[in-house]
């Protein structure tokens, strides 16, 4: 899918190439990620077993529904990194995301590839989302983005506030539909640890991991003591 997420090349895996297959991703991400994109947070520190769900690419009229009552089960709080085209369609649904205490945050207008973007129409993206959501979290699509639209978001410009750019720890792998939605749970489920922060999406094409996968991962972490909370 993108070579950011990459994951282990099935035919040859002792390739020096494995980890940059556009379709092989990590389920955990490496720590010389970190590397690649500096200034960025990958994984929260917390003082008690905590860990921070994340839901991309929403609203979505029906999943993002969904995802609001798994959550309200377990009085779980979430970070919802919404697309502001998204939100212009869908506005009441983002007001009940905020209304029912998530945290969301801005995932440009487009959905644009920043790698594949000029960075001013990349910044202008990102304020046009701004317009709809206004946060202070960031979350690159494809996780793609060039030192310098980081710097830019980071920092902020005149128009657009500095924001804090969010990554990740753990992928689900919810969107990719060459597995199965036991295989999505089973290959998360037990690589969760306190701080980690988790993608799942709120979109079509997750759809059938996310509706197996999620309820479980609820139920699973809040047995073993794990608190959910937005990132801050
Ligand atoms: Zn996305």
């Amino acid at each position: 899918m993108n070579w950011l997420a990459p994951h282990f090349h099935k035919q040859n895996p002792s390739s020096p190439f494995r980890f940059f297959r556009k379709d092989r991703y990590f389920i955990r991400t490496p720590f010389w990620f970190r590397f690649i994109y500096p200034y960025s947070v990958w994984k929260c520190n917390v003082s008690r077993p905590t860990v921070f769900l994340t839901f991309d690419d929403g609203p979505h009229p029906e999943l993002t529904p969904f995802v609001l009552d798994e959550l309200k089960k377990y009085n779980a709080k979430a970070t919802f990194f919404c697309i502001g085209r998204h939100v212009e369609k869908h506005t009441e649904l983002f007001q009940q995301i905020i209304r029912e205490g998530h945290a969301v945050g801005n995932h440009t207008f487009h959905h644009l590839n920043g790698w594949k973007t000029d960075t001013n129409e990349y910044i202008q993206d990102v304020l046009e989302a701004d317009r709809f959501i206004q946060s202070s979290l960031f979350r690159p699509p494809y996780g793609r983005l060039t030192l310098k639209q980081l710097k830019k978001i980071r920092s902020g410009t005149e128009l657009l506030k500095p924001m804090k750019i969010i990554m990740w720890s753990i992928l689900s792998g919810d969107w990719d539909s060459g597995i199965s939605p036991v295989t999505c749970y089973k290959r998360i489920a037990t690589k969760i640890t306190s701080g980690d922060i988790i993608v799942f999406h709120d979109s079509e094409k997750a759809r059938e991991n996310l509706v197996y996968t999620l309820p479980r991962i609820l139920k699973n972490l809040h047995n073993q003591g794990f608190a959910f909370d937005k990132i801050a």
